[in-house]
């Protein structure tokens, strides 16, 4: 069992039956946790530093409880990658930007510090489109992300080490961040599962702010349980994150295995629209199934919808704007030796540091909170967030969840859109909507393509209610072989 060859199967379960009857020792499967992520990692480029020491200082604190007879912890021994936007006390975290390049963080983030306690093991930080901001991990300035389902292919983005590292097995779980779709979408586009929680839902305490009113922490992994595990330990109020909320954390292991039948879905119809006839076809089934195991399916309306793109792309910018004012050469990045003032330092440690992307979203940004464009911009599109969200708390009336699918189209080829930003925009199009709204919604591997390339399943549940959400999805996965 602790043989490499048996990672890209092990699940949260299956570490803690092996670490019980000594299959192996949690030394033993972090070593060739690591060995194996270190070998694969050529082809797919998911990792950017690994972490030796801790893991296996980790580890050993998990064999020393095993020998001592202790109860064993949720996630012992569990190989975990963090997104590398996402703070490591003495472990580099770039944000997959060169203003980044050689940051050591003085701690570590809340989300991290809960999985570690209850006895995960941190094997190292994954790549990821610069500050999150991406759809295909082409934005990183250490290399685009290969799909470990087709290496021609980008995992999607901006979480494309995170759900790359489960899909190819190198991790058991893994953590992205979501901001208009960064977890659910790669996670379609690998065939794993991925998990963006209600806003507040997990603390963003030492994830490092893209936009702050839209970023959430979530969990990938290979089946809807591990994440559900994952997300129940980081759940929950941390004192240093005041958006995070006191909601009570249901045991969704438990309530997730009630049956379905009698469950109220909608299908938006706006979701339905432009999406490739293969896609299309793939959910189609996808819903079949879901009303073959008693759900009640009904034709919905979210009549924003058509607004969220502009909505998203001048808030998220907006914020990131402001949040990205910090790197500015004198206190976490690289700094610009070229030019003789204070500002000329500021002017190209920025020029320098920030990829190209980043750029068009700081200029956006900047653009649309300026005297004059606020009013036309900033406020408008604030208060056609609000419009969203309604629409699915009034959707939320007398329905369960809400189906779509994650992506109109299934992984596309490296280069392919790169020199097109908007045409990348649109692969988020059936995303941005659950984060504008703040509700929890996930992606659930549901089939593939012609070409064998995985399709997710999104499913919306009302705000703080994952159990629902995983409920819909836990029925649906053990119903089918995806
Ligand atoms: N792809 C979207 C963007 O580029 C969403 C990114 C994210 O969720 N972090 O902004």
């Amino acid at each position: 069992m602790s043989t490499p060859a048996s990672l890209p199967s092990l699940t949260i379960s299956a570490v803690r039956d092996g670490l019980s009857k000594k299959d192996f020792s949690a030394k033993e499967l972090t070593e060739a946790a690591l060995a194996f992520a270190q070998a694969e990692n050529p082809k797919t480029n998911a990792y950017l530093t690994f972490s030796p020491e801790r893991a296996l200082a980790a580890a050993a604190k998990v064999d020393a409880e095993i020998a001592e007879g202790a109860p064993m912890r949720a996630l012992a021994g569990v190989p975990l990658g963090v997104k590398d936007v996402i703070v490591t006390k003495g472990v580099r975290t770039t944000c997959g930007s060169r203003m980044l390049e050689k940051y050591i963080p003085p701690y570590d983030a809340t989300a991290v510090t809960r999985l570690e306690d209850e006895g995960a093991i941190v094997i190292g930080k994954l790549n990821c489109d610069e500050f999150a901001m991406g759809s295909s991990n082409e934005n990183s300035a250490f290399g685009p992300v290969r799909n470990p389902r087709a290496l021609d292919r980008v995992p999607g983005g901006s979480s494309g080490g995170s759900a790359a590292a489960v899909a190819q097995g190198t991790a058991v779980i893994t953590l992205g961040s979501d901001t208009g779709g960064s977890i659910r979408q790669p996670a379609s586009f690998c065939g794993v599962v991925g998990v963006t929680p209600t806003y507040g839902r997990v603390s963003r305490y030492g994830l490092v702010a893209f936009a702050s009113s839209l970023d959430h922490i979530g969990p990938f992994a290979r089946n809807v349980e591990d994440c559900a595990t994952t997300l129940r330990v980081m759940a929950g109020r941390d004192e240093q994150d005041s958006t995070s909320a006191f909601a009570p954390i249901d045991d969704y292991n438990t309530l997730m295995k009630h049956p379905v039948k009698g469950l109220k879905l909608g299908l938006p119809s706006e979701y339905f629209e432009g999406l490739t006839s293969e896609t299309g076809a793939v959910i189609e089934a996808a819903i079949k199934k879901l009303e073959s195991l008693g759900c009640e399916i009904r034709k919905i309306s979210l009549p924003h919808t058509k607004y969220a793109l502009s909505c998203y792309y001048i808030i998220a910018t907006a914020e990131a704007s402001s949040n990205l004012a910090r790197y500015d050469g004198v206190r976490y990045t690289i700094r610009s030796t070229e030019g003789s003032t204070l500002s000329d330092m500021y002017r190209n440690t920025r020029g320098e540091g920030f990829g190209v992307e980043v750029k068009r979203r700081i200029m956006l940004g900047t653009y649309v909170l300026s005297a004059g464009y606020y009013d036309a911009y900033y406020k408008k599109a604030q208060q056609v967030r609000t419009l969203i969200a309604r629409d699915f708390t009034d959707a939320f009336k007398d329905l369960d969840g809400i189906l779509a699918p994650v992506s109109p189209f299934p992984a596309f080829k490296i280069g392919e859109k790169v020199d097109d930003p908007l045409t990348m925009y649109l692969s988020d199009i059936y995303t941005l909507t659950g984060d504008l709204a703040g509700v929890p919604c996930m992606s659930v591997p549901c089939g593939q393509s012609k070409d064998g390339l995985p399709i997710g399943l999104q499913i919306f549940a009302k705000h703080f209610d994952e159990a629902t959400m995983f409920r819909i999805a836990y029925n649906y996965e053990q119903a089918t072989s995806h």
